[in-house]
């Protein structure tokens, strides 16, 4: 789908146009492309005093080929980056023009006065970050605190993050990541997903790393889903096809599945990316059978599942046709619980495996006109947050992503003014593709990805709805 003032104001005359009326600029963001190292450019690392983080933070970064520099005013933050077999540079000494990324490790603030470190860092180095760049604070689950001082310490970095994130601009972002203590080695798969262009349209979020599952490197981080067979609904076009096509690429066996109607596109989907096809409604009654007997024909279990089929049938709860609310409701939520308590039970995901949910930023804004989608996609990160600690013990995650605007068949259906509303009012000022939500769900999928179980993660450009 085209979004043709982004294009515009994009142009050189467009560009100044928009600048003299005082009208939104979206950037042109930078997303994925092959070659390209996950940090395309320097980096610059920071850390309050006592930082638990850091050591892990640069064993991530000290695999771009970027240069590294280092800002801390604490000496043992200080001492612990340069102990490190890097090669940094001190950033008061050279201040570099412009660095791709900024990794504040906060996780040492025990109280709130401590919190005065991230002034100080950020107030002189914000303005290193260049167009598209990436900034991540690094911190500590306040649940998982020992203090009540620190626990509101690490609280506040909420707050501090979600302000940075709308003042980066330039199509960069900023994200919090929570470490659980002892899930330090578990970092590398949610910052290189931050760190990179594949995480174009997520910001102003924050995650948690506090899973006590088994962690590992995938061979290759280009490839992370080599001889995996996922399953993805709603596959024949718009977010379903871009999540099908971002997993072949990382290397899995993709199971497409859509409604009979779609057979013809959704063959084409399959059979572009060297998967298979299964044509029926997740509705029916037989569908469970015919995954099963899929996953026979291809002597597979089911690595990951992916529940990204929804439908919208918008109307006032006044006016709405009781079919419309059981239709969506059973196809956004119920049948989705069905599946996976089927799917369980007959272990056909095994350890290590995923389920990926797709919520949405009006699940938990909620929306006129749309009591039974809200309550469909709240439904879904209720169902995440009560599977999460179920699946822990069988060393499987659940999460699930919240698109806000994505350029799609069902947001081009729209009328113009709710259109245009929804595509701007966010940090990004534009809309995000379906691929932003595709990287992002194959961030979950990612074998290394095994401390994120339970998260909940916007794919919004930090809408303002919600927020
Ligand atoms: P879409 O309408 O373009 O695609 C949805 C696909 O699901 C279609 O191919 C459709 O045939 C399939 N589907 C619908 N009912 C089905 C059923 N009963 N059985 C099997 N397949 C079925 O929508 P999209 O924009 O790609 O949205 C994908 C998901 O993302 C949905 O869950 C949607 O609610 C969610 N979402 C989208 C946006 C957005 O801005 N596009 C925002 C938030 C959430």
């Amino acid at each position: 789908m085209s979004d043709r003032y982004t294009e515009f104001v994009n142009s050189g005359f467009g560009k100044q146009l928009a600048k003299s009326l005082g009208l939104p600029q979206p950037v042109k963001l930078r997303r994925y492309q092959h070659g390209v190292d996950f940090i395309d450019g320097d980096s610059l690392i920071g850390a309050s005093a006592r930082p638990g983080l850091a050591e892990a933070a640069l064993a991530v970064i000290g695999q771009s080929s970027g240069k590294i520099y280092v800002k801390c005013d604490n000496p043992d933050a200080k001492a612990l980056t340069k102990q490190q077999d890097y090669a940094t540079q001190d950033f008061d000494v050279v201040a570099p023009d412009k660095v791709k990324t900024i990794v504040f490790d906060a996780s040492g603030i025990e109280n709130s006065s401590q919190l005065k470190s991230l002034y100080l860092f950020f107030h002189q180095t914000i303005r290193s970050v260049s167009n598209a760049g990436r900034v991540v604070i690094l911190g500590r689950p306040p649940e998982h605190c020992a203090s009540t001082a620190m626990h509101t310490a690490q609280r506040a970095l909420i707050g501090f993050t979600k302000s940075l994130a709308k003042e980066v601009g330039k199509g960069s972002t900023a994200n919090l990541v929570y470490v659980r203590s002892g899930c330090e080695h578990k970092i590398e798969s949610t910052l290189r997903f931050l760190l990179s262009a594949r995480s174009a349209y997520v910001s102003g979020q924050y995650i948690t790393i506090a899973s006590e599952q088994d962690a590992s490197l995938p061979a290759s981080w280009e490839q992370p889903l080599a001889g995996k067979t996922a399953l993805v609904t709603g596959a024949a076009r718009g977010i379903g096809e871009a999540i099908a096509g971002i997993f072949a690429r990382q290397g899995a066996h993709v199971i497409c599945l859509d409604i009979p109607p779609s057979e013809e596109a959704l063959n084409k989907v399959a059979s572009k990316l060297g998967g298979s096809s299964i044509a029926a409604d997740i509705t029916a009654n037989n569908t469970a059978t015919k995954i099963l007997a899929h996953l026979d024909d291809l002597n597979s279990k089911l690595d990951i599942l992916v529940h990204n089929a929804g439908v919208t049938r918008d109307k006032t709860i006044a006016k709405m046709p009781e079919g419309w609310w059981d239709m969506t409701l059973n196809i956004n939520l119920s049948c989705q619980e069905k599946l996976n308590t089927l799917l369980l039970e007959k272990n056909i995901i095994p350890a290590g495996g995923r389920i990926i949910c797709v919520s949405s930023m009006n699940g938990i804004a909620g929306a006129r006109g749309q009591t039974n989608y809200s309550a469909s996609k709240a439904g879904v990160i209720g169902m995440v947050e009560s599977m999460a600690p179920v699946l822990e013990e069988k060393q499987i995650t659940i999460n699930a992503v919240a698109p806000g605007f994505i350029e799609t068949e069902m947001t081009a259906a729209m009328p113009f003014a709710p259109r245009e509303f929804g595509r701007r009012m966010n940090s990004l000022s534009q809309g995000g593709l379906p691929e932003d939500v595709g990287e992002t769900i194959c961030w979950f999928a990612n074998p290394a990805s095994s401390g994120v179980n339970g998260n909940v993660v916007r794919v919004c450009g930090q809408h303002f709805i919600g927020a």
